[in-house]
């Protein structure tokens, strides 16, 4: 009876193969919890009270759409120093989710296609579907690189938008930055919006993060502070990119989100100040343990960011491989949820070392 209410754009979502999962590990006792996509260390403790201090100090009210002036303001220095020579404003959203809302829906006509690489964040192709656009997959498999060629042929006159994520979610690859040069070029030639999601820049372990902005000022990049802070709950990120892009995410946020949570920006100016190179060097010895423990078993491209490892299933389909992980109380998450194909696995390592080492000691006995 209720469906006859339900908007056809109902149909954009899957109920998250992630919440399955989740709510799987809800109901088990001691599960090894390889699932979850956030960091495992706790809010730093400055942000906490810089956070407690705004709320006590009233600051509770809506927020300018743009976001606090002084976090804007600090953010703009930041982005000035990087990109020195273009014109960028900077917009704060209610997390990167907010960015990637805002953008799709100021950027997106109906009928419009928008490009992204498979495996991709679950988000992608619900976002575009929910503009009225038309997503295209270019698959990366096996190696999960940035075929430029594939790229260029995909293009067409009916594509408006290119979005790329680098250090990647669901497989922990990163862009070379000739594979982000060439893409931000071909996307100024054709004529085509790149948006860069850069969520997880902080979490880059081989090599310094680039983005593709640095060659191409028309990108519009998506950062927030829920990975690199562990902020996930409290919603805080931005967008930077040209002026007139950024004023039109800006008054679609005024009719939509309004703002970010106040005192959680105040908790954010606070994190711009805070050295996370102790969490990266864990992550980054936490990766090599995943490798390590997994290379003579697994077919693995080598991880080189965000907290995440995309091996390939060693027999049958990821679905069913994930059961029976879960049977043995090992939550990971089957690549179907960030895919086409369903043949990886996914495994966050933003875990404690004994949790890993249990995973890992598991995935080694499943592999045969
Ligand atoms: N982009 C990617 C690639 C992500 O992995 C996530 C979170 N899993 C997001 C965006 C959304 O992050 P936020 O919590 O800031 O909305």
């Amino acid at each position: 009876m209720f469906d006859r209410w339900l908007a056809d754009r109902n149909d954009c979502f899957e109920s998250s193969g992630i919440r399955k999962v989740f709510d799987l590990a809800a109901a088990m006792k001691d599960p090894i919890n390889l699932s979850i996509g956030q960091p495992h260390f706790d809010v730093p403790l400055e942000i906490q009270d810089a956070c407690i201090e705004a709320i006590r100090g009233g600051k509770n009210a809506y927020s300018q759409t743009q976001g606090i002036g002084p976090l804007r303001q600090r953010l703009a220095d930041q982005i000035r120093d990087r990109f020195p020579h273009q014109q960028r404003d900077v917009l704060i959203t209610s997390g990167t989710s907010g960015g990637l809302v805002l953008s799709m829906l100021a950027l997106v006509n109906p009928g419009d296609e928008v490009i992204f690489f498979d495996p991709y964040f679950v988000m992608y192709p619900a976002l575009v579907r929910l503009a009225g656009g038309v997503p295209v997959v270019i698959d990366t498999y096996p190696d999960f690189r940035i075929n430029l060629q594939r790229v260029a042929d995909t293009i067409t006159s009916r594509t408006k938008l290119v979005l790329v994520n680098s250090p990647a979610n669901p497989t922990g690859v990163t862009a070379s930055e000739q594979e982000l040069r060439e893409l931000a070029e071909l996307c100024r030639e054709r004529g085509v919006v790149l948006v860069s999601d850069e969520i997880y820049s902080h979490f880059q372990y081989d090599d310094p993060f680039v983005s593709p902005a640095s060659f191409n000022d028309e990108t519009v990049v998506i950062d927030g502070f829920s990975k690199s802070h562990a902020m996930t709950g409290w919603r805080v990120g931005y967008i930077h990119g040209p002026p007139p892009l950024i004023a039109a995410m800006a008054k679609m946020q005024q009719f939509t989100f309004v703002c970010a949570p106040q005192p959680a920006q105040w908790g954010a100016l606070a994190a711009v100040d805070i050295d996370l190179q102790r969490h990266v060097d864990d992550y980054r010895r936490k990766r090599d343990l995943v490798v390590a423990g997994l290379r003579d078993h697994y077919e693995l491209s080598r991880p080189t960011g965000a907290f995440y490892a995309f091996p390939q299933v060693p027999w049958g389909t990821a679905d069913s491989f994930v059961r029976r992980a879960i049977e043995n109380r090992l939550l990971i998450i089957p690549g179907n949820i960030f895919s086409g194909r369903d043949s990886h696995f996914r495994i966050s390592y933003a875990a404690d070392d004994e949790t890993l080492h249990r995973g890992l000691e598991v995935l080694r006995r499943l592999a045969h």
